[in-house]
Order: structure tokens, then sequence, then C-alpha cells
């Protein structure tokens, strides 16, 4: 035990010396919009590439469905949340907290998995199963939005950072130093799962994290064009999907559905007048 922590104080103080100058700046950013105070101790450009090399795992050992048409919609709905991002932050005169990052779409075939997610710098999967739920594009683009929320408000390097600092995250606080991906990269019999979990995309965010994405979700969602009001009868369908059944892993891991929809119900009238879609830079 002590020896892991000391290895992780090493290679924390590693990450220090090696970035001290970006660290007062990076520490005491904020999440877009929201203005929430964040606390990021690490370079983003080594989570980013991290979550590259293990995206390409994913890649590689998930079964991809032959869908072309609904990967498709998932690219086309996936730009049109790209350009509404980095275009807003361009009105507003904020720094596009999105132009380092490399977008990439995946639909993997899997209908028991109800879910989807994207990792730092824009990898993103979507899992055929959540399609029963999100029924339509405006339902989708609701469900991708929040996943690209999560990565836009850098909720990965905030949760890494917190790690690094409690010295209790050992598993991230080793790929943020770029130990424990490269190693498990490299050995064959990782399966999709714990490459996932080695990054921490199968684990809660904070509540505080959860509800900024689905603020934000909306936000990019609106901006994009889509009908946000979708969001709701999403969250809707996934409870009726899960009557008296154990509750999914996406549902469980995020806050109760119906403080969810209560949430959403308040904000998405204020949302539309506020972020109407905005037009495409030229
Ligand atoms: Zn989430």
């Amino acid at each position: 035990m002590n020896k892991i922590n000391n290895i992780n104080r090493r290679k924390f103080l590693e990450i220090f010396a090696g970035c001290s100058c970006g660290l007062v700046i990076a520490s005491c950013t904020t999440a877009p919009i929201t203005e929430r105070k964040q606390l990021k101790l690490l370079p983003e450009s080594s989570l980013n590439r991290q979550a590259a090399q293990i995206y390409i795992n994913v890649k590689n050992k998930s079964k991809l469905s032959n869908d072309k048409k609904k990967l498709n919609e998932i690219k086309e709905i996936g730009s049109n949340i790209e350009e509404a991002v980095s275009s807003y932050f361009l009105s507003v005169n904020k720094p596009d907290p999105t132009y380092n990052f490399k977008w990439e779409y995946i639909l993997i075939d899997n209908d028991k998995i109800k879910n989807a997610w994207c990792m730092p710098g824009g990898k993103i999967a979507v899992y055929t199963g959540i399609l029963e739920v999100t029924k339509n594009k405006h339902g989708l683009a609701a469900v991708m939005g929040h996943e690209i929320a999560h990565a836009v408000a850098k909720h990965s390097i905030e949760r890494a950072s917190r790690a690094l600092i409690l010295n209790v995250g050992t598993q991230i606080a080793d790929i943020a130093s770029g130990g424990k991906i490269s190693a498990a990269s490299r050995s064959a019999g990782v399966d999709v799962a714990g490459l996932l979990r080695t990054f921490g995309i199968d684990n809660p965010f904070g509540r505080k994290q959860e509800t900024e994405a689905d603020y934000l979700g909306l936000i990019f969602s609106s901006l994009a064009g889509y009908d946000i009001r979708e969001s709701v009868k999403i969250w809707e369908r996934m409870k009726e999907a899960h009557k008296g059944k154990e509750p999914p892993e996406w549902m469980s891991t995020h806050p109760s559905s119906s403080r969810r929809i209560e949430s959403l119900k308040k904000w998405i009238p204020e949302i539309i007048i506020k972020y109407p879609p905005i037009k495409k830079m030229t």
C-alpha cells in the first residue's frame, strides 16, 4: 500500500514539475457556461492521448454495427453538435473547449447495453441497445448532447485531478501519468469492459457533474437545432423500459430519473429561448 502511495506521489510530483507554469492558471478554471469552479491539475493533452489509445482498443475488441444508416445519423447529429458548440463559444468570445478535439463516432452492436459515452477529446460510442429508448434523432441528440457535455466540461480531468489529490485513485493516477493504459493496451487479454473500467468511463461522475452534463447537454442540442423536449420523453421511456427490473448501469450511475425529469422540465423553456439554433460558422 505504502509502495503504491509512494509511486503515485512520485508520479504526481513529476506531473507537477512537468507543467508547473500552466498549473496555477489551469487549477483555477471554471466549467463552460455554468461557471462552476473546477480543479484541474492534469494536462488535458495527456488524458486525451490515453483516451484515444483506449478508443482504438475498444474499436478492435467490440462488435461494430453494420447499420450504416444509423451510424450516419449518429455522425450527422454529432457534427451538428460539434459545430454548434464551436460556433457558440466563438459568438460569445470565449475559448472553444473543443478546439483540440478529434471527434470520432462508433456504433457498437449490443442490444443489451442501453448506453453511450464520450471520452475526453471527443471519442464517442453509442450502443445499439439505447436506440430503442432514444427512438428518433431528437432523442439521440439528447443522449449524445449529455455525453458530449461531459467531455466539453472536462469532467474526466476533474475526476482524475481529485483522485490525485486524495491519493486514492491509483488506477486513474496511473492513467494520468501514462502507466497503466500503455500496459493494458499491450496485453492482449483485456476485454472492453476492463478497458473502460480502467479509464473510469463506466464509473458514475459526481452528482454535480451529471446535473451539469444534463444542463449543458440541453443547451448544445438546442444550439444544434434539435427539439430538446424529447429529453423528458427519453427518461420516461427509460423508466418504463425498466419497470420492476434492476436498473441498468447507465441509469443507476445517473441521478434518479424522476428528479432528473423535474430538472429538465424546469430548464427546457428557458434554454429554448436563451439558446436557439445557432448559425454554422462560415
Ligand atoms: Zn452522464
